[in-house]
């Protein structure tokens, strides 16, 4: 079995926490270079009847030049092309217009979204029902996962969810 995961979301968000805790020794393709205008592979994870090729979507904010609006729908014309798309947010954080700008794109894309919540290490419980409050109902999601990316809290659950859905 085999599929595409896209993983979009404001920068710091901990896109690349999250790609090197999931692929982490069995990395095929890394790379964290300056954004590029294409969409990159950013690593593999494989088992022996799996694997997932995890895709980073830079470029989705909002555009202040042509380039930067190629940049947008390059990213976008990339989701249509994926089996499941992870929005990431911070914990930390509050819903912006950042968050807002991407939510407004997600809306046209006919994928399973799933709303991955990052950084809860860093966040009293009580946060983090306030923020998927905030969060509910801006979607249709998937799935909500709250995890540490940089503890691994959850994100065996969440690859587990994602394989099962291949
Ligand atoms: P990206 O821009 O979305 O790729 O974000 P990065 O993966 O580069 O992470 C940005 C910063 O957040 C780095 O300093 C990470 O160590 C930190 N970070 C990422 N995930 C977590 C997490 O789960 N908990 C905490 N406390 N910090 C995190
Ligand atoms: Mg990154």
């Amino acid at each position: 079995r085999s599929g595409f995961v896209a993983i979009i979301g404001r920068p710091n968000v901990g896109k690349s926490t999250l790609l090197n805790r999931i692929v982490g020794q069995k990395v095929a393709i890394m790379s964290d270079k300056a954004q590029t205008t294409r969409n990159r592979i950013q690593g593999i994870y494989t088992t022996k009847d799996t694997q997932m090729v995890f895709i980073d979507t830079p470029g989705i904010h909002k555009p202040h030049s042509r380039l930067g609006d190629f940049m947008v729908k390059s990213a976008l014309s990339t989701l249509g092309e994926v089996d499941a798309v992870l929005f990431m947010i911070n914990a930390d954080e509050r819903r912006g217009a950042g968050d807002n700008f991407i939510i407004e794109r997600l809306k046209a894309v006919k994928k399973p979204i799933y709303l991955v919540i990052n950084k809860i290490d860093q966040i009293h419980p009580d946060h983090l029902l306030e923020i998927m409050d905030q969060y509910q109902d801006a979607l249709k999601w998937e799935e909500v996962y709250p995890i540490s990316a940089l503890e691994g809290n959850n994100v065996e659950e969440l690859v587990e969810t994602l394989k099962g859905k291949l």
